[in-house]
């Protein structure tokens, strides 16, 4: 039987409706539920005779893992993408973000862009590749994994418990609006708290206020300079104070307060040199204070990503979409592709049908147009990679 051409397959195939359709399962993180889209994604790699493991991590919270084998060993691919989305938020839609509704050719719910659109066209890009009897090499993994949202815990499950195998490269369908991103920040998030000893308000002298060395924390955050080569695709690294929670009345002295840090890092930084920096100002703040008591926790630790543009992989892409190196990217957002990366030494490359800038917010879309062509990147990227 003649094979019929990509999109008209992906036509005959519901791409279109399966996208709304997974739209409308809500898989907001927390609590997740992914379980929910992953059984209906299970349910079509089914139809198309693929057998696929899910995962079960606690009820709802599900991994999902499906591998095809080329005809000859050869290099693994893997084909990774996130099932959960962000909450809905406070800012009133004017879409419903459940509906999957189409207007103007664009596609529109929580999770269209970040990243159902990219999941689902890596799926259809999977399938494909065991439809079409072009005979390729190697192994392609697809991979869907839970809770990416609130730090890739589904990935590190996935990792730990050998989920999926080690592999030489793998493409990550965040949204990239169809560019080529391999390279992203690196996230080390660190709370800092502070202990103290409550006393009525009229007698300070009692007690011990755990407000005021963290006010001292954060002055000597100041003196602290990161050492790191400047990225030629990325920004300098940043560290933001995004929380302070402390007290409980106004007549009372505080006995607990407590801070978060975001610090977004380059590919090459040591996160452990980072802490020790951070140690050393709570150091010479208890130095100053004895009876200052505080504790510097890392509460997420992911390396960034730095793959070098000559990749095989990256090279793919480039030589699929008829772009030069110059056109290939980097992102300040982190990805699974973190904890990935910690786990095989393979050439990660980031490229999704979804709009960078719509990710996590309110009336998201993807083009229906990049979804689809984005399936077919993925099918070349896979033929070009695994001959
Ligand atoms: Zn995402």
């Amino acid at each position: 039987m003649p094979h019929l051409s990509l999109q008209t397959w992906l036509e005959k195939h519901n791409a279109v409706p399966f996208l709304q359709e997974a739209v409308q399962c809500n898989t907001v993180n927390p609590p997740g539920n992914e379980r929910l889209l992953a059984s209906r994604i299970q349910d079509v790699l089914h139809q198309h005779g693929i057998d696929s493991h899910m995962y079960v991590h606690e009820n709802e919270r599900v991994n999902l893992v499906a591998r095809i084998a080329g005809k000859n060993p050869g290099k693994r691919l893997v084909f990774s993408g996130h099932l959960d989305t962000v909450p809905v938020g406070e800012v009133p839609w004017e879409v419903p973000p459940f509906s999957g509704e189409i207007i103007d050719g664009r596609l529109y719910g929580r999770g269209s862009t970040d990243m159902k659109s990219g999941l689902l066209a890596l799926m259809y890009a999977f399938i494909y590749m065991k439809e079409t009897d072009v005979p390729f090499n190697g192994e392609l993994v697809f991979a869907a994994s839970f809770g990416e949202e609130t730090g890739s815990e589904g990935a590190a499950v996935m990792v730990e418990e050998k989920q999926i195998p080690p592999f030489d490269a793998m493409v990550i369908g965040e949204p990239t609006a169809n560019q080529i991103f391999v390279a992203h920040k690196g996230v080390l998030w660190v709370e800092v708290s502070s202990k103290g000893k409550t006393a009525h308000g009229s007698m300070p002298d009692q007690g011990v206020n755990a407000i005021l060395p963290i006010n001292h924390f954060m002055n000597g955050l100041q003196e602290i300079r990161f050492t790191y080569q400047k990225h030629p695709l990325l920004t300098d690294p940043t560290m933001s104070v995004t929380t302070i929670k402390g007290g409980m009345k106004t007549n009372v002295i505080p006995d607990q307060c407590t801070l978060t840090l975001d610090i977004r890092t380059l590919p090459d930084q040591k996160h452990d040199q980072i802490l020790a920096q951070l140690q050393e100002v709570a150091d010479r703040v208890m130095t100053h204070n004895p009876s200052a008591s505080l504790e510097i926790k890392p509460i997420l630790n992911l390396p960034g990503i730095g793959t070098d543009p000559e990749a095989e992989i990256v090279q793919a892409a480039c030589s699929v979409m008829n772009k030069s190196r110059d056109d290939v990217k980097g992102v300040n957002y982190f990805t699974d592709g973190s904890v990935f990366s910690r786990y095989a030494a393979g050439d990660i490359v980031i490229l999704g049908p979804g709009i960078p800038e719509l990710a996590h917010q309110p009336d998201e879309y993807v083009d229906i147009e990049r979804y689809l062509e984005a399936v077919s990147i993925y099918y070349g990227m896979a033929q070009a990679y695994l001959k």
